[in-house]
């Protein structure tokens, strides 16, 4: 059986062609799945019956199962869904006034290792298929109430999405190419390349490869103003350390639908936050256009950082504007369901023994 939701529209439309169905009949189911929501073959209503019973022997549209759903005081909603072997992911709604963004897993667990990353120490299992990173937000519309015939009122419950979950979406970049394109089609979710973001922690071949398949906004995981500390903090740096990173956002900025790089920089306290470190930022970032999200880091068990003081993050923030860069101060959101950012663990059957982690080969984690 083929899950349909595993396939963008071209490759929808190539197996469509495998079956000897046209092109067109392709985007109709297309539109059906992911624009109204349907995995019911027999609710798809103008497709001919007989491609109908067709479609129902070989084919399913199957999405990861929720397994539970959170809510926070301050409305923030978590889902953690089942992606199989005891392996589950966590999404995240996060409405504000005037949008509401999902977050999105691309991988059970994370690689890459940083410092101050529950998922990071959760280990690594696998990368997830397309089915269960478009299948995240195939659901979230329908947990949140979206009506399939009101398509135009689901587009402002879920405005924006952040593959910002977790997992380093670059490092299972076919996968999350195919999802992000989903994302901005027409006949599926219809999103504009400004409203769909993609994090990373710097893989810079990734980002060049990104630029040329499906320029989306870039928020880059800094975190450290000086490969130093950042060798330490987002290990990844030792194989693209930050002169590379910055040449990477330039050349991604060249067909990036928004004209600036955002930085994100967790602020942990006595670690990365003095006002040494955000002048020597200033140097870094001088020939990137760019904005600054500062993120008070979110504690989680067993981690050794704290939290910047909400007076040290200001002091940090100030110099930065007072230098002309626009920065803002991620308010935390869902810490109470354990949702906030760096917080996401689900459940992850590690296959990379911790201790042994650095040591496994960059190259695999290369597109
Ligand atoms: N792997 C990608 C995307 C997922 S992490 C990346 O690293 O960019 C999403 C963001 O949360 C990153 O900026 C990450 O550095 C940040 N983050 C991780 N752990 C955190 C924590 N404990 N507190 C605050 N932010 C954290
Ligand atoms: Fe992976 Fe991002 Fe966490 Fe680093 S911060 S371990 S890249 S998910």
């Amino acid at each position: 059986m083929q899950n349909l939701l595993d396939f963008d529209a071209e490759g929808l439309t190539a197996w469509f062609a495998a079956q000897g169905e046209k092109p067109f009949r392709a985007r109709q189911v297309l539109r059906w799945m992911h624009h109204f929501g349907q995995s019911d073959f027999d609710a798809m209503t103008d497709i001919a019956k007989s491609l109908r019973e067709k479609l129902k022997a070989n084919a399913v549209v199957l999405p990861p199962a929720i397994v539970s759903d959170k809510l926070s005081d301050d409305g923030t909603r978590k889902f953690l869904f089942d992606v199989g072997n005891g392996n589950a992911v966590e999404t995240v709604f996060i409405p504000e006034d005037d949008r509401g963004t999902l977050c999105i897993s691309t991988q059970a667990g994370c690689a890459l290792d940083c410092a101050f990353c529950s998922t990071g120490k959760q280990g690594f299992n696998r990368n997830l298929a397309v089915s269960e990173i478009i299948g995240q937000l195939w659901q979230a519309n329908r947990a949140l109430g979206v009506d399939p015939r009101n398509p135009e009122k689901a587009e402002r419950i879920i405005s924006n999405v952040v593959l910002m979950g977790m997992g380093e979406p670059l490092a299972n970049f076919e996968a999350a190419v195919a999802a992000l394109k989903l994302m901005l089609d027409d006949n599926a979710y219809g999103l504009s390349r400004r409203r769909v973001t993609v994090s990373t922690s710097g893989l810079v071949p990734a980002m060049d490869r990104l630029r040329d398949e499906c320029p989306v906004a870039l928020a880059v995981s800094l975190h450290a103003p000086n490969d130093k500390l950042r060798d330490d903090l987002v290990p990844i740096n030792q194989k693209y350390p930050i002169a590379e990173l910055m040449a990477a956002c330039q050349r991604y900025l060249e067909k990036a639908p928004r004209d600036f790089v955002t930085f994100e920089y967790v602020m942990l306290d006595g670690v990365n936050d003095s006002d040494v470190h955000a002048r020597e930022l200033l140097a870094i970032t001088r020939d990137v256009p760019c904005k600054f999200n500062l993120i008070p880091f979110n504690p989680f068990p067993g981690s050794p950082f704290r939290r910047s003081k909400a007076e040290r993050i200001r002091r940090f923030a100030d110099i930065l504007i007072q230098a002309g860069v626009v920065t803002t101060t991620r308010k935390t959101r869902g810490d109470d369901i354990d949702a906030a950012c760096g917080q996401l663990a689900g459940q992850v059957q590690d296959k990379t023994k911790r201790s042994e982690r650095r040591t496994i080969p960059l190259q695999e984690m290369r597109p």
